[in-house]
C-alpha cells in the first residue's frame, strides 16, 4: 500500500477554467498543487495552523488565477511549517509531512507538503512560499526542483503573509523545466500587488522571455562564481555532491571562479531578525475578532487576544512573535533591526559587485542531508542555522533555483544556483544543465 505522506491538509479540485480560461492553456493537463497559506476562494486556508482551521478565503491569490487561466487543474492545499516559520514542516498543526524519499524523514520546509506531493506523483507541479528557503529547502530534501523567483516578479496578493519583504511565491516541480513553465504562468505585474514589476521593462531585460524556453541546458561560456563562504561548515557528503555537479558543468563548457561573499556570514542573525520583526507585525490580525478562531472567554478583550492566541498558535510561532515583538521595542530597535537591516544592506552589495564577474553563484541549498522527523525540533538554534545558504538571495531579493545534484547516502542533495535581479534566464538555464549531467 502506498504510504501516506500526509503532503495535503485539504484535498479539494478545482477545474482549470472552463470559462474565460484556456483548456489549451500552456498548463493544460496539469495538476497543481497549492500551499496552503495561498488563498483558495471558497476553499479553506489555514497556513498549517490552529487559528485558521476553519478559515476560507472570500477570493483567491493571483497566482491561483492565473494557474486556472493557463488551464491547470488545482488538485489540493498542501501542508506546511505554521505561518511558514520552520525548516521540516513539523511545526504543522495538522502533524508533519514524511519525505517520499525516506518516510523516517522530514521533506524540508516550510513548502514540504508541496516538494512531498511532487515527489510522490500527486501533483505534476506545486507552489510553495519563500521567505528565507522554503522552496528550495523542500526541493532540495525531496529531490525535485524549486525556484525562487526575483523580489517583484511574482504578485504576492493573497499570500497570507509571514515576512513581505522578504518572501515570494514560487514553484517547485520534477524538472527544470516544468518549474519554469508554472513560472511563466504566474509571473508579471499585477495592479493588486504594489511590489510587482514588469521584468520586460527592466533594463537589460528581454521582453518576450520563456523561462521555460531557457531551460536548454547551454553553459557553455557561462561564468559560475564559487562561494568559499557556502561550502564551508557543510555535511561533507553535501559539498562533495554538489562539486562533482560543479565539475560536470565545467564538462559542458562553464567555467568557474572562486569569489567571496563575507557578509553572509552574518546572513541568517539577520534573516531572522528581520522575518520575526515582520512577522510580529503581520500576524496581530489573528485575535479572533479581525481573523481567526476565537477562543471562548468570558474576560475582556485583552483577555479573549490572549486567550485566542494561547490557543491558536503554536510554540514556534508565539517564539518569532515572542522575539520579534522584542526586536522592534523601544531600546532595542537600534541594537537588533538597524543592525540587521545594515547586515542586509551589506549581503545586497556583496552579491552586486560579485555579479560584476560572474553569471550565476552556485552552492549547496541546504547544508545539510534530509534531518530525521523529531531531530530538530527541540533545538530550534539548529535549525535556524540550517537556512545560512538560501537566506542571502531573499535578503538581497535574488533569484535562486534548487536543483537535485545526485544523492549522497541514499539521499537527495541540492545544489543552488543565484542570478543578478530578474534574471532568472540564467539561473534556470544553468539549472537545466545539471539536470542534464546528472
Ligand atoms: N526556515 C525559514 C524560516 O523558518 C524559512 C521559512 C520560509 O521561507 N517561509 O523562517
Amino acid at each position: 500500500m502506498a504510504v501516506d505522506h500526509n503532503a495535503f491538509i485539504t484535498e479539494e479540485t478545482i477545474e482549470g477554467d472552463a470559462e474565460g480560461g484556456d483548456a489549451d492553456g500552456p498548463l493544460a493537463g496539469t495538476a497543481v498543487a497549492v500551499k496552503d497559506n495561498i488563498s483558495t476562494e471558497g476553499i479553506r486556508t489555514t497556513c498549517g495552523s490552529e487559528m485558521l482551521a476553519d478559515y476560507v478565503p472570500p477570493y483567491s491569490a493571483t497566482v491561483v488565477d492565473r494557474l486556472l487561466d493557463a488551464g491547470a487543474t488545482i488538485v489540493g492545499k498542501t501542508n506546511m511549517d505554521e505561518f511558514g516559520m520552520g525548516t521540516t514542516t513539523e511545526t504543522s498543526a495538522f502533524g508533519p509531512t514524511k519525505n517520499p524519499v525516506d518516510p523516517e524523514r522530514v521533506p524540508g520546509g516550510s513548502s514540504g507538503g508541496s516538494a512531498a506531493a511532487v515527489a510522490a506523483g500527486e501533483a505534476d507541479v506545486a507552489l510553495g512560499s519563500d521567505t528565507g528557503g522554503s522552496v528550495r529547502c523542500p526541493a532540495a530534501f525531496c529531490g525535485v526542483v524549486g525556484i525562487k523567483p526575483t523580489y517583484g516578479l511574482v504578485s504576492r496578493y493573497g499570500l497570507i503573509a509571514y515576512a513581505n519583504s522578504l518572501e515570494q511565491i514560487g514553484p517547485i516541480a520534477g524538472t527544470v523545466e516544468e518549474a519554469a513553465a508554472a513560472l511563466d504562468a504566474i509571473a508579471g505585474p499585477d495592479p493588486r500587488d504594489g511590489t510587482t514589476r514588469d521584468p520586460s521593462e527592466v533594463e537589460g531585460a528581454d521582453p518576450d522571455a520563456s523561462y521555460a524556453a531557457a531551460a536548454d541546458g547551454d553553459v557553455d561560456g557561462l561564468t559560475i562564481g564559487i562561494p568559499t563562504e557556502l561550502f564551508e561548515g557543510a555535511d561533507e557528503r553535501v559539498v562533495e555532491t554538489v562539486e562533482a555537479a560543479i565539475a560536470d558543468l565545467e564538462d559542458q563548457g562553464a567555467e568557474t571562479a572562486e569569489i567571496s561573499l563575507p557578509s553572509v556570514e552574518h546572513a541568517v542573525q539577520a534573516y531572522y531578525v528581520i522575518a520575526m520583526a515582520e512577522a510580529s507585525s503581520n500576524l496581530a490580525r489573528f485575535d479572533g475578532v479581525r481573523y481567526g478562531n476565537r477562543a471562548e472567554s468570558d474576560g475582556n478583550w485583552n483577555e479573549s487576544f490572549a486567550e485566542t492566541r494561547e490557543e491558536g498558535f503554536g510554540a514556534e510561532v508565539k517564539r518569532r512573535i515572542l522575539l520579534g515583538t522584542y526586536a522592534l521595542s523601544a531600546g532595542y530597535h537600534d541594537e537588533y533591526y538597524e543592525k540587521a537591516q545594515d547586515a542586509r544592506a551589506w549581503v545586497r552589495r556583496d552579491f552586486e559587485e560579485a555579479f560584476a564577474d560572474v553569471d550565476v553563484i552556485a552552492s549547496p541549498t541546504m547544508p545539510v542531508l534530509p534531518f530525521e522527523l523529531g531531530e530538530s525540533l527541540d533545538d530550534p538554534l539548529r535549525m535556524y542555522l540550517a537556512d545560512a545558504n538560501t537566506t542571502p538571495a531573499n535578503l538581497a531579493n535574488l533569484p535562486a533555483i534548487s536543483v537535485p545534484a545526485g544523492e549522497a547516502d541514499g539521499l537527495p542533495v541540492g545544489l543552488q544556483l543565484v542570478g543578478p535581479k530578474f534574471d532568472e534566464e540564467t539561473v534556470i538555464r544553468a539549472a537545466s544543465a545539471v539536470e542534464d549531467a546528472s
